[in-house]
């Protein structure tokens, strides 16, 4: 096991001032693991004052659909860390996702989830695998930003912007950097997403020349996730939008043959949270049998970013020396492997008894005691390019299958205005001029008319009014612009 490299000065923790962090016990199995992760957190000497919050279940039940009280942020935004045990979201509509509005809310724009196979001792395919996902976690299709647009047609925006870009890909290396990783990969799809996937591709290459110690390659989202399930083993950092980011996560965890294991820490300029990857898993909560592990490993994420690293080394080792020794829940438990078979409290009381104990078979973790986690510097805006408007998108909502007499009217409509009908799509597919019957058409049509130099708002205002006198159902507007004159948008397919 290849985890952490930089060697670790360790802090006396008698004199150290308790960091107060706020948590939330949870549901189902969250009070049990998270009672279980605090006492050995704590016996491993952690300086953390607890200020317990309530979210989740019960929350949402009273009423409140994000499910965390007004009063339970105050303590967030001044501890800034959130140990977080995990939640029941309950059955049906109006439940906004907790997880989501933390994130969104508190700024936690990367999500770090280590993936490391723990072989022989949990089976797996993969014993070599060590990879870490650094997740971009507030944009791209999650910005939630969906509309029904016609009667067959809805649509999700893809956010991404150039400060989430280069704010994730920067973490990712700075992360493989404080913890002596060698390689960070991209990975996107952006020949496909030229502008969106593309600006990601775009920044990681970028921002990798100021890592010049850092080996970098880029994978397409599908062979690379093909790749990931395969040989593991070839990926070290991997940093990626939120959707292939949300699925690649699990892919990787499960591989290692341990989702039950895993821990993340979701990671802010100002707070960070950390939780087990798992659910509140009700079906077994209240049975003293749960694996503690995944909410410990957070732990040891949430100590060196609070900069206890020296305590998180004793800890994970502690942990890697407890399944060495095949004390095992029932959920990891194997033949051959397991020599105690336990519950949650009694592993929690194993770990604790290895304190100062180091793993053989594992090689032993080392934390970097001088940085305490990885360093994030306020966002510097670049200068801003020159943005020149040379067109507009109609969206049109028209249940008739003829482009032709769709042109004609746009035509008839548009005659002596400023900007002029120069193709009409269907999904994405130029259906005119010169469209193919074969193409398979809905309701939805993006008209696209553009004018010669530049143009002002005015002049889509006066298309629109032209439209709308013909009776044409327009549904939504995207202006297209250049900017420093490189188009800002993209072509028809078959354009
Ligand atoms: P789950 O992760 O709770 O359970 C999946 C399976 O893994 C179950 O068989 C469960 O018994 C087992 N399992 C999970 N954690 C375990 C542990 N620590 N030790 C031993 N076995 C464990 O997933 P689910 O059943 O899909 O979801 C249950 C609830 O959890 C749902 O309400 C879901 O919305 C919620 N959930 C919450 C979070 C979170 O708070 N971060 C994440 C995922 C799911």
């Amino acid at each position: 096991m290849n985890v952490h490299v930089t060697a670790s000065t360790a802090a006396s923790t008698a004199t150290r001032t308790p960091t107060p962090i706020t948590v939330a016990y949870g549901d189902g199995i969250g009070p049990e693991i998270m009672k279980a992760s605090l006492k050995v957190l704590e016996a491993a000497g952690a300086a953390l004052a607890p200020e317990p919050i309530a979210i989740g279940e019960q929350v949402y039940l009273n009423g409140v659909s994000a499910g965390i009280e007004d009063s339970a942020w105050e303590s967030l935004r001044r501890t800034k860390v959130f140990y977080k045990a995990p939640i029941t979201t309950p059955q049906g509509g109006g439940f906004k996702s907790l997880n989501v509005t933390v994130r969104k809310s508190l700024g936690l724009f990367a999500n770090v989830r280590p993936c490391a196979a723990l072989s022989p001792f949990v089976a797996t395919r993969h014993p070599d695998m060590d990879v870490v996902i650094v997740r971009e976690n507030e944009e791209d299709l999650y910005a939630g930003i969906e509309h029904r647009q016609t009667d067959e047609v809805v649509q999700c925006l893809k956010l991404i912007s150039r400060p989430g870009c280069e704010r994730i890909v920067r973490y990712a290396f700075d992360y493989a950097r404080a913890n002596g990783r060698k390689k960070v990969t991209c990975l996107s799809k952006d020949n496909i997403m030229k502008l969106t996937d593309g600006l990601f591709h775009e920044v990681f290459d970028e921002i990798s020349k100021d890592y010049p110690d850092i080996k970098t390659d880029h994978w397409i989202i599908d062979i690379g996730t093909a790749k990931l399930a395969d040989a593991p083993e070839q990926f070290d950092v991997i940093v990626t939008s939120n959707l292939y980011g949300d699925i690649i996560s699990d892919v990787a965890a499960e591989i290692t043959g341990s989702v039950g294991l895993g821990g993340s820490a979701n990671i802010g300029e100002h707070c960070a949270m950390f939780e087990a990857i798992h659910g509140s898993a009700p079906m077994i909560a209240g049975q003293n049998v749960a694996n503690p592990s995944g909410l410990i490993l957070a732990g040891v994420q949430m100590l060196v970013h609070i900069g206890q690293a020296d305590v998180a080394e004793k800890l994970h080792n502690a942990w890697l020396k407890t399944l060495e020794d095949g004390v095992h829940t029932v959920d990891i438990a194997s033949e051959g492997m397991t020599k105690e078979q336990v519950g949650t409290d009694a592993f929690a009381d194993a770990v604790i008894a290895r304190l100062g104990q180091e793993p053989t078979h594992f090689t032993p973790v080392r934390y970097n005691a001088e940085t305490g986690g990885v360093a994030i510097a306020p966002y510097q805006r670049r200068e801003r390019q020159t943005k020149t408007l040379v067109g507009v998108d109609v969206f049109v909502d028209m249940p008739t299958q003829n482009p032709d007499d769709l042109a004609n009217k746009l035509n008839l409509a548009a005659g002596g205005a400023a900007l002029s009908l120069k193709m009409i799509t269907n999904r994405g597919v130029k259906v005119w001029p010169q469209g193919l019957p074969e193409t398979f058409k809905t309701d939805h049509w993006r008209c696209r008319f553009m004018g010669d130099g530049v143009r002002k708002n005015a002049d889509v205002v006066d298309l629109l009014a032209r439209l709308e006198k013909s009776g044409v159902d327009f549904v939504k507007t995207e202006q297209l612009y250049e900017f420093d004159g490189k188009p800002g948008y993209s072509l028809g397919q078959g354009q």
